[in-house]
């Protein structure tokens, strides 16, 4: 016999808990579900993640960052921790170590059912009129096809699973990707004396600080963060990178530019792989150039945030010459490692038993939160999902908010 449950949170990580703060703010009265602790999703990156962004934007409904290094960067065990205390302040039940396996709908009147769903966890079924899927924006590392063909002697190393430059086999590191773990990771396998390829993806990039302010500052004065994905130049720029910036060690630049500095060898796209032979595109000037469309896209946005404030705009140092020669065919001889840093896809489709559920791209196709086939069905957390910021430590609340508002609107 299914246990009845009017509405229930799948998800315990930062956009579950807003999720959870905000309907019990309403009244709304249901259980979080998580399938492991609370907040676990930043134990698993790498051991020495950082917020990129400044603590301050830590500013989840009830649970704003209240320490003493407001332009700090927490470490993942900080942020882990805070997400625990918040978990252990709300309303409602919250329920670790219940992964739902599967989630059915039971149909609607008209297919002979009342609505609502079914879902499948290790204590029994559940049964709920209305389910908040908080699963996390960021669900499994995208793995390009064009590793097929490495040997096997080389060990292949993704974001979910990167530890430290010690974890990997000896010998050099090629790092495939170029986003803001990319040049994290490279940089702290360089700084480790790795010898680090990196082939490059196309991001933006900019300087950490500019005058008195932070990147995420700036951005945010600007209104970079509030723009919808009817913006983006394509459904698929919601995968495009993030502006490639550190949190480590206080915070820096990191870039292109910083990575050649540190001796990180940087080529063009990964192309093929045959045993230990990688063919790289000839488009690293392209990729450059990429990427300093992006530094004058951001250059502008500060421009922009100081009209808005009526302050001159700070003088912004140009990006340097890089070279851009680079090989095409790699020998990885003396490589133990492959990192694969490009991003990352939704896993829904995987346990949500909805046809029509996501878009080409995987996202969710609803209507301000509400799945457009599966009513009751919410999605909170995901990658702009009404903005830029949706996933995000300061966008995520806003969201819950919205989507507690509508649930609570509708009991
Ligand atoms: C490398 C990296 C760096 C980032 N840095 C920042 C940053 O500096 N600032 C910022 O604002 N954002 C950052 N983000 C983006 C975003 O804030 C994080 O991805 C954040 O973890 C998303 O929170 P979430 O609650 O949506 O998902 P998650 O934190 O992933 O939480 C989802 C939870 O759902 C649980 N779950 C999943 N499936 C099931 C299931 N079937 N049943 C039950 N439970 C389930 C998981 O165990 C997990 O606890 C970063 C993301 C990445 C990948």
């Amino acid at each position: 016999m299914a246990e009845e449950i009017d509405v229930v949170v799948v998800g315990a990580g930062q956009a579950g808990l807003a999720t959870s703060h905000e309907l019990t703010a309403r009244g709304v009265e249901h259980v979080v579900l998580e399938a492991t602790t609370p907040g676990s999703s930043w134990l698993g990156r790498w051991d020495s993640f950082t917020l990129v962004g400044p603590n301050h934007t830590v500013t989840l409904p009830g649970a704003h960052y209240r320490g003493d290094d407001l332009g700090g960067f927490m470490a993942r065990t900080e942020i882990a921790d805070h997400l625990q205390r918040y978990a252990g302040r709300l309303g409602a039940e919250v329920r670790p170590g219940t992964p739902v396996h599967r989630l059915t709908p039971l149909g609607d009147a008209a297919d002979g059912g009342d609505g609502g769903y079914l879902l499948d966890t290790d204590d029994g079924t559940i049964r709920s009129r209305v389910a908040v899927i908080a699963t996390g924006a960021y669900q499994q590392p995208l793995k390009p096809a064009v590793l097929v063909g490495l040997s096997p002697d080389i060990a292949v190393v993704d974001v979910a699973t990167y530890r430290n430059p010690a974890g990997l086999p000896e010998g050099a590191v090629l790092v495939v990707g170029s986003g803001q773990s990319a040049c994290q990771i490279a940089e702290e396998l360089a700084l480790a004396g790795r010898d680090v390829v990196m082939a490059c993806g196309r991001a933006p990039w900019f300087y950490r600080r500019l005058e008195d302010r932070d990147l995420f500052d700036w951005l945010i004065a600007a209104e970079f963060y509030e723009q919808g994905p009817d913006q983006l130049a394509s459904p698929a720029a919601r995968h495009g990178a993030n502006v490639q910036a550190s949190g480590a060690r206080g915070g820096h630049d990191l870039h292109y530019r910083t990575l050649a500095a540190l001796g990180v060898r940087l080529t063009g796209h990964l192309a093929g792989v045959a045993g230990r032979t990688a063919y790289l595109e000839p488009d690293l000037a392209q990729t450059i150039a990429a990427g300093d469309a992006g530094f004058r896209l951001v250059s502008g946005a500060v421009a922009q945030a100081c009209a808005r404030e009526g302050r001159p705009v700070p003088e912004i140092p140009p990006p340097t010459v890089l070279v851009t020669d680079a090989p095409t065919e790699l020998d990885l001889h003396g490589f133990g490692a492959v990192v694969v840093a490009c991003g990352f896809r939704s896993r829904y489709t995987e346990w949500i038993d909805v046809p029509g559920l996501v878009d080409a791209q995987g996202f969710p196709l609803h209507d301000d939160g509400e799945s457009t086939v599966a009513p009751g069905l919410h999605f909170v957390g995901v990658h702009f999902l009404r903005r830029r910021r949706s996933s995000l430590l300061f966008g995520v609340g806003d969201d819950a908010t919205a989507t507690a508002t509508r649930i609570a609107s509708a009991v």
